[in-house]
């Protein structure tokens, strides 16, 4: 439904919208030409260019006649239905809009200088090993990121203001309880699954040339519904998928030709993202609609497409042929129910990035226990390397050899905020499971059309029930109209239970 027309204040906020997102959308197209094709030389300019355009961006968005034009609207929203384009539009601005404008600008401009050294620091810390080179910096961020929740002083938990700058909604209090109970039960359930014989995944791990593996991937991304009208895949160092308007979201890769699986699963996942942006409703176009719920369900539904249906037996049905045509000299004597178990192996290890499906949650939660005991103030951010290794050790048996491993391992801390990110992982991973469970109840053909590479009821069912609402609707609220019910635990667990108990032939 377009916009009602006779709102005159309605088509001015539009208009600075629009503005502010063209601004924006410059912005992520400088970011994506610096991840792909800048040559190197380009990178002092490129910040600098970066950080002109955002400033600009966070002028025009935090303008005292923006908020007036939110503060006239307040009628007009009354009148119209909650789910309404219009009362939505309103309401998503004026949230975002308040939770700006609490933020002065020169702290903004301190706190980027600040990630800027950060992440300076880290790049060549962690290769050397050298916790203590970043230490300091990353107390400074500790500091940054109490201060930053300061300003929202209305919260229960100091870390709540940094965990709804992402997951509007979502609080320490509602993930805490959750993440317990995800903890007390996945540990027994590896320590079963290490106890018992492992599973060979040497077939993954032969030469694949880059350039097959590629085409392979942008036949089964194209298959399962991205537009490349619409989008295209390069090559980067961090694969990524990045949105400019609603006609052109963009995605990276990036290939090792000894680890098929890597290229696979990351584009798989990055496409999952991808979808998700293409499938917006076109009506929200250069507005703060325009994106996806929150940072956990958008990587709900990368998680979705990756592993609940890329990892799924039904899935490799269809496609395992074709990469067997495609690598016949390196996977001609392996089946596809061996392929289906080398691309499940369960095996805990210290690297968050290339943890399988069932150990991936408890390095999400070590780090967001690890960032609520800083941000609580009860672990210093001289001991954290102590108690990382500590909770590794604690939770998947492993000490990190070095920090390069360890603590220093993740960019997160070293480029944003403490807080905020990590629990987003794991509640993704929840989430994916609940709304997988929901779709096949409401069409139980879909696993049958998967196995005969039919993924189009599946599209249209997320396009329909997730995609094209945007930022319309909260996590919580979404997750209650899709899935009848919040954030539960239960279908993530029953999905580990029984894809694993098979696959390791143990009751899990
Ligand atoms: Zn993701």
């Amino acid at each position: 439904m377009p916009l009602p027309n006779q709102e005159p204040q309605l088509i001015k906020l539009k208009h600075r919208l629009s503005e502010i997102n063209d601004i924006e959308s410059v912005v992520s197209l400088l970011h994506w030409d610096q991840a792909t094709y800048m040559p190197a030389g380009g990178a002092t300019a490129r910040g600098r260019q970066i950080a002109t355009l955002k400033q600009i961006a966070h002028q025009k968005f935090t303008d005292p006649a923006l908020g007036q034009l939110l503060e006239d609207l307040h009628p007009f929203e009354a009148s119209l239905s909650y789910d309404s384009l219009a009362a939505s539009l309103i309401r998503v601005t004026r949230r975002d809009y308040q939770r700006a404008i609490r933020v002065p600008a020169e702290f903004m401009a301190r706190l980027s200088q600040h990630q800027a050294a950060s992440y300076s620091a880290w790049s060549k810390a962690r290769p050397e090993n050298d916790f203590a080179k970043v230490q300091p910096y990353l107390e400074k961020t500790l500091d940054l990121s109490l201060e930053l929740a300061s300003f929202f002083n209305n919260s229960q938990h100091i870390a709540d203001p940094l965990i709804e700058q992402n997951d509007y909604g979502m609080s320490v209090a509602m993930i805490k309880p959750i993440f317990q109970q995800l903890r007390q039960q996945l540990i027994p359930l590896i320590k079963a699954i290490a106890d018992s014989p492992p599973i060979n995944n040497s077939c993954l791990h032969q030469f694949f040339a880059e350039q097959e593996q590629l085409s392979f991937i942008k036949g089964v991304i194209f298959r399962l519904g991205y537009d490349f009208n619409r989008g295209r895949q390069d090559k980067t160092l961090h694969p990524f998928a990045t949105k400019f308007s609603i006609g052109d979201v963009r995605m990276t890769t990036r290939v090792y030709e000894h680890h098929l699986d890597q290229a696979l699963f990351s584009s798989i996942h990055e496409m999952g993202h991808a979808l998700y942006e293409q499938g917006l409703a076109p009506e929200f176009e250069a507005t703060p609609l325009a994106r996806g719920t929150s940072f956990s369900v958008h990587e709900s539904q990368s998680r979705l497409w990756e592993n609940l249906i890329g990892r799924s037996r039904g899935f490799w049905e269809w496609f395992y042929p074709q990469l067997q045509g495609t690598f016949i000299r390196q996977l001609g004597q392996t089946s596809a129910e061996q392929f289906y178990r080398a691309i499940n192996t369960v095996q805990p290890s210290l690297i968050r990035t290339d943890a399988d499906e069932v150990t991936y949650n408890l390095h999400a939660m070590i780090r967001f226990d690890l960032e609520l005991a800083m941000l609580e103030g009860t672990l210093a951010v001289g001991d954290l390397r102590d108690a990382w290794n500590e909770r590794y050790q604690k939770d998947l048996g492993l000490i990190p050899s070095n920090d390069t491993n360890g603590v220093l391992q993740d960019v997160h801390w070293f480029v944003g905020l403490i807080g905020g990110m990590f629990h987003g992982y794991t509640l993704g991973n929840l989430m994916s499971a609940q709304f997988y469970e929901a779709l096949i109840d409401s069409d139980p053909e879909i696993p049958v059309q998967i196995e005969r590479g039919n993924f189009r009821h599946l599209h249209h069912w997320l396009r329909s029930e997730i995609y094209q609402h945007g930022r319309k609707y909260t996590s919580d609220e979404l997750l209650e109209r899709v899935t009848g019910q919040g954030l539960s635990l239960e279908p993530f667990m029953n999905y580990i239970r029984n894809k694993y108990g098979y696959l390791y032939n143990i009751k899990l």
